[in-house]
């Protein structure tokens, strides 16, 4: 299971309700946080989790509503004997903006922090890959997907008809034909596929030919949507996307379960006026809140 907790909706400005920008992805011992605005350390602790565990941290980009939160953090860390290597993963100019970072503030941590600016496929191990690709927002800014692989997995009624049992299931697994006591078994008669899952994450940037094809069959698209429908102008004036434009982008990447976050104080009063915008082009859209959190299953 893969478990999203919204730490921070907000755009640029925070409010009393919501925090800047700041994701948590769970899975497994992989603790993936995607970017991590002003105050990002307290939803942490309000949501009863733990900074500790974080392995990775993604950045879109270098706005000051998705990374504010940084120093702090990586303080807080060298403070809690954090004794991982703390990979941090950014668009073009990450490294010498974390230099100058680490620089400012004196970092006097113990722990080993790898800085690479990615793009394409830029990890990979048994259990799931990360993705980048760019965005257009006057900064450089990638947008990332966490997939899950799909695996083989044994089809346990059909097994319990067979006497094969043991280190030979392995081979299974694996997608492998078995002879056990002079009789052969079929891998594809006894294992089901197990289905890929896709989490992204879009955030800051105005419309691009690049987002569909990118978040394509997304299980869980995650997607600023800092403009309403009345504001389209103004969202390519500042190179941000509007809910129309979020909206479209679920619909058309067949994805199955819309996330708008990167909530403008503008709709404080009234943020059902983007939800009802979005519903209308791709029903299954939702509006998180801060502290809210999403299992994929
Ligand atoms: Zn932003
Ligand atoms: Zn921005």
């Amino acid at each position: 299971m893969i478990k999203v907790t919204f730490l921070g909706t907000s755009d640029a400005i925070p409010s009393a309700e919501r925090n800047h920008t700041s994701i948590l992805l769970e899975y497994k011992n992989e603790n993936i946080l995607i970017d991590c605005g002003e105050g990002t350390q307290r939803q942490f602790r309000k949501a009863k989790l733990n900074p500790n565990k974080i392995t990775k941290i993604l950045i879109t980009h270098w706005h000051g509503d998705h990374v504010l939160g940084l120093p702090g953090l990586l303080q807080t860390l060298a403070f809690s004997n954090y004794n991982k290597t703390l990979n941090i993963y950014g668009p073009r100019g990450t490294k010498e903006f974390m230099g100058v970072l680490l620089r400012t503030f004196a970092f006097q941590g113990k722990y080993k922090i790898n800085v690479e600016e990615v793009e394409n496929r830029f990890f990979e191990n048994d259990e799931f890959y990360l993705e980048a690709e760019k965005m257009t927002h006057g900064t450089p800014c990638n947008a990332y997907s966490f997939v899950k692989k799909g695996r083989l997995r044994i089809d346990k009624k059909k097994l319990e008809k067979t006497n094969l049992k043991g280190p030979i299931l392995k081979k299974l697994k694996e997608g492998k034909d078995i002879t056990y006591n002079d009789k052969k078994y079929l891998a594809k008669n006894l294992t089901y596929g197990e289905d890929s899952k896709k989490v992204s994450f879009v955030f800051d940037t105005s419309f691009n030919k690049n987002i569909v094809p990118f978040v394509k069959n997304s299980d869980l698209l995650v997607c600023e949507s800092t403009f309403g429908e009345e504001l389209e102008d103004k969202a390519d004036e500042y190179r941000h996307l509007n809910v129309n434009h979020t909206a479209n982008i679920a619909k058309k990447s067949k994805s199955k379960k819309l996330v708008l976050t990167h909530i403008s104080q503008r709709y404080s009063k009234n943020p059902k006026k983007i939800l009802d915008a979005a519903k209308k082009i791709f029903k299954n859209s939702v509006l998180v809140n801060d502290l809210d959190e999403i299992e994929v299953k």
